[in-house]
């Protein structure tokens, strides 16, 4: 079988992954932060896990995008800069900004995002740097415009958002409180929302179905939880906003 063929095939257990961790995660409620709960075997630090489980998405895809025919074209490097700029700031960044220490999460929890960020990281940067064509020309081609501009204020709003959440806590707090300010004034997870906003970007700037894999992955795995997030919110805290929705503004 082709590596093109492989490659293929890994788009499409991303998709089918994502029907399987919906229907999974509406039921379950994954068992890290507010919903940690005995039972799912050892654990290990916080941020230990942070960096541990997305580093794929950082060192496997530089790898595995240097690899490519196409790795020194303009476009793909373009890519690679907005992919990078996320996963520099979440693998290696947000983990020391996260304050609650001693907080811990399942190993098999780490894992598990290990073994996805390993998949998700050879179908897209494979896809960037070798089996797709993006020629110079693409950089203004609408698609990639439009998903650029897109990425950036997802990335933006996700950024703005973990802000507000981590200020929330003095270093070494582990409560919790009801944020305020940014898009909290109408969501209790923007930053799922802005992680959302800016893989669909990618998914449009790529204009892949590596991208959009992803993208729709995404979404399987944060919508639930925005749910399961926004109905713990309403039982904890009486005085949580009432007109405030889960993950978008006025709708949901
Ligand atoms: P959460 O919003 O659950 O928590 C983020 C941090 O803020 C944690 O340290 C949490 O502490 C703290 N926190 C959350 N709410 C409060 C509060 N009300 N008061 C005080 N502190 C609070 O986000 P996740 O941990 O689920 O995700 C972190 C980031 O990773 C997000 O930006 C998310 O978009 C991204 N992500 C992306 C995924 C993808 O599929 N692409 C999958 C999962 C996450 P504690 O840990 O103690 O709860």
């Amino acid at each position: 079988m082709t590596e093109a063929r492989i490659h293929g095939y890994l788009v499409l257990a991303m998709f089918v992954l994502a029907v399987v961790s919906f229907i999974a995660l509406l039921r379950v409620a994954a068992p890290y932060g507010r919903f940690l709960r005995p039972g799912w075997g050892p654990t290990l630090p916080a941020r230990a896990g942070w960096i541990l489980m997305e580093s794929p998405a950082v060192i496997l895809f530089i790898v595995v995008y240097a690899l490519g025919t196409k790795a020194a074209a303009e476009a793909p490097m373009v890519l690679l800069a907005l992919w990078q700029l996320h996963y520099i700031n979440r693998t290696l960044v947000y983990p020391f900004r996260l304050r609650g220490t001693g907080n811990r999460m399942p190993l098999v929890i780490a894992l598990m995002a290990l073994l996805f960020n390993c998949l998700n990281a050879y179908i897209n940067a494979r896809w960037i740097s070798h089996f797709g064509a993006y020629p110079d020309t693409w950089l203004s081609d609408p698609a990639f415009i439009s998903g650029a501009v897109l990425f950036l204020c997802g990335w933006t709003i996700n950024q703005q958002s973990d802000t507000i959440l981590i200020r929330l806590r003095r270093p070494g707090d582990t409560g919790y409180r009801i944020p305020e300010g940014g898009l909290y004034r109408w969501v209790s997870c923007p930053n799922y929302l802005g992680e959302m906003l800016a893989w669909t970007g990618w998914a449009i700037a790529t204009w892949s179905l590596a991208g959009l894999a992803f993208a729709v992955f995404t979404t399987a795995n944060l919508l639930p939880r925005a749910l399961a997030n926004h109905s713990w919110y309403r039982q904890t805290f009486p005085d949580y906003p009432a007109s405030r929705r889960a993950l978008l503004p006025f709708l949901l």
